[in-house]
């Protein structure tokens, strides 16, 4: 006997109230967004760091922008300015990042070209730029996601090898304090990333984090997950998210987005805000991203209170937090 079939998929068109979008049109033969996490940052503007992390994006945005204005590949410009914010300790990715429950730095990276080729690292504690030794597995190993990659691989790859105290800095330390004796509650994520379209038409999508501050050791995030928190695919878009992993890895976010674009039709905005309806806001999760799509048309988009990007528009750099 033929079963009934399962209930057909209804989806809400509606966008979200909680969701915040902006779309940007091409204006130059390249594109270029990053993110510096979205969550609860409203504290650490409060301590008055918003200046910093202000500057700390406009570095990485310019990072990038640099690479593609001189005809440099999206795969370049998104890991330069991945690199930038992973080398600023205010950002929860690199040295600085969130720190698991046992105090220790587990580091998560990804990259993917729009081509098919992709790298990513979980769990990562030696490689100074864990952007970086996600770019080597793409190219240099013909594995996709290496968990727990040791010392010895990193310095094999010539790439800089660091000990896992680099990463743990002393503002990190006390958070993890202030978490775990309930003194903060919310959002505990900011991950950062890089989506970008560069003069040949190439996009590529880079992320990288610490994941989520007292996390289990040994949990992954959707970071790392291609689909999930990074993606890219030619003629479609590329993608780098951050906020709650769990409902991202769920949701398979990104690829969500890009799914909606190739069988849907949709425009990036349309199929951005389909996802957070169906898959983010409607299942009460919170995050954000960053997408750029074949033509170079940026969507910055988030259903957390705040979420730090870095976008042009009409040849300003807009610094969002
Ligand atoms: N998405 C990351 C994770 O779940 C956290 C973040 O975006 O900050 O690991």
């Amino acid at each position: 006997m033929i079963s009934k079939p399962v209930t057909p998929l209804e989806e809400s068109v509606e966008a979200p109230e909680d969701l915040k979008l902006w779309e940007v049109s091409a204006d130059r033969d390249f594109a270029l967004a990053l993110h510096g996490g979205a969550g609860g940052r409203i504290a650490e503007l409060a301590d008055g760091r918003r200046r910093d992390f202000e500057a700390g994006l406009s570095r990485a945005y310019r990072a990038g922008e640099e690479i593609l204005r001189s005809g440099g590949s999206a795969l370049d410009a998104v890991c330069a300015a991945v690199e930038v914010m992973e080398d600023d300790p205010l950002f929860n990715a690199g040295r600085g990042a969130a720190l698991t429950a046992d105090g220790e730095a587990e580091l998560d990276a990804a990259v993917m070209t729009g081509d098919g080729h992709a790298g990513a690292i979980a769990a990562s504690r030696y490689a100074r730029n864990p952007v970086r030794l996600a770019r080597a597995v793409m190219e240099r190993s013909e594995h996709l996601l290496l968990v727990a990659p040791p010392a010895e691989l990193v310095a094999g790859w010539d790439l800089s090898v660091v000990t896992p105290e680099y990463f743990v800095t002393e503002a990190r330390r006390q958070q993890l304090v202030r978490l775990q004796d309930r003194l903060v509650t919310g959002p505990r994520h900011g991950t950062v990333g890089a989506v970008a379209r560069d003069t040949g038409g190439r996009i590529a999508a880079a992320t990288s984090t610490g994941g989520m501050s007292n996390q289990s050791a040994g949990r992954v995030g959707d970071t790392p997950i291609i689909g999930a928190g990074t993606y890219a695919r030619d003629g479609l878009a590329a993608i780098s998210c951050t906020g709650h992993g769990e409902a991202f890895i769920r949701g398979v976010v990104a690829y969500d987005i890009a799914a909606r674009i190739r069988y849907l039709g949709s425009g990036p905005a349309e199929a951005v805000t389909a996802t957070f309806q169906n898959e983010l806001s409607g299942r009460d999760s919170s995050g954000g991203l960053v997408c750029v799509d074949a033509s170079g048309r940026i969507v910055v988009a988030h259903n957390s209170p705040s979420m730090f990007a870095a976008y042009p528009n009409k040849g300003k750099l807009i610094i969002h937090t």
